[in-house]
């Protein structure tokens, strides 16, 4: 599933590949379902003749700013953009393709049919939810500390909870929690004040390292996640402990295992991360 470090390298794609600017001149839907609160027609009818004026992202949505309204994108499991010319084939797993005003078309894939559009004239409907962006400035160790101190949750879910930290999900939430040494199913309440700094600096370092290797791309060739210029992305060399159960762990040699927290797959070094006394008893 797509997270921050993979949703910002589309972002990026996208204003690289120049579609700011451009009008939306037609919009076709294949799969009705992928728009969250329109029908094909509606949907249709507002975005033509609007022009896409900035392409940002917040958590993990994509952020169409238009001359009137906004596009949110959800990408979920397999959601996927390209840029092509406009007389390219309908793709198998093209859900929305939207003709845009220089003769080229943006391209929605969805293999699962998981992700989400949607078109608001106030964003904040849907964007007021998410939690504090974890690149920008706000995300002081002060403003970590903050979030934690009113939760006795497990560490792992909370961190996933979009409500409070934006953007984070499995792959670098297990990155994130190997990296400060702390064991996902510790309670927020037992972390003292070195391990939330580890893991706050932990948190930005593995998102950045993220966007610098422009994403993880995992599984089979288009099953999980490309870029706007259909490449892979490279963090899959770089993961210290995601899905790498039964290898060694980089930094004491113990052996890479698999658990379950919150019903999702979770990678932990047992040597490294040391298990909350209340599960070794
Ligand atoms: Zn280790």
């Amino acid at each position: 599933m797509p997270e921050l470090p993979e949703v910002e390298t589309i972002v990026q794609g996208l204003r690289k590949e120049g579609l700011i600017g451009l009008k939306v001149k037609r919009a076709l839907v294949y799969w009705e379902r992928s728009l969250a609160d329109h029908s094909s027609s509606s949907f249709s009818h507002r975005i033509v003749e609007q022009t896409i004026v900035d392409i940002t992202r917040k958590g993990k949505f994509l952020v169409f700013s238009l001359d009137q309204d906004t596009l949110l994108v959800h990408l979920r499991m397999t959601g996927k953009f390209f840029v092509e010319d406009q007389g390219a084939a309908i793709h198998p797993h093209e859900r929305i393709r939207l003709c845009l005003s220089d003769h080229r078309i943006l391209r929605y894939e969805d293999q699962r049919k998981f992700g989400k559009w949607y078109l608001l004239s106030d964003p904040e409907e849907v964007l007021h939810k998410i939690g504090i962006e974890p690149l920008s400035r706000d995300f002081t160790l002060i403003a970590f500390k903050r979030l934690l101190e009113n939760s006795n949750r497990q560490i792992k879910p909370f961190l996933l909870d979009q409500h409070y930290i934006a953007g984070l999900g499995n792959i670098y939430v297990d990155e994130a929690l190997w990296e400060a040494k702390i064991h996902p199913l510790r309670s927020i309440q037992s972390l003292n004040e070195k391990e939330k700094a580890l893991l706050h600096r932990a948190i930005i370092l593995v998102l950045k390292k993220g966007v610098a290797n422009s994403g993880t791309s995992l599984g089979a060739y288009r099953s999980n996640y490309l870029s706007v210029a259909g490449r892979r992305g490279s963090n899959q060399q770089d993961l210290k402990v995601f899905r790498r159960e039964g290898l060694s762990c980089s930094r004491c040699n113990g052996i890479i295992k698999k658990i379950v927290v919150a019903q999702r797959g979770t990678h932990i070094c047992p040597i490294c991360q040391d298990a909350p006394i209340t599960i070794l008893t």
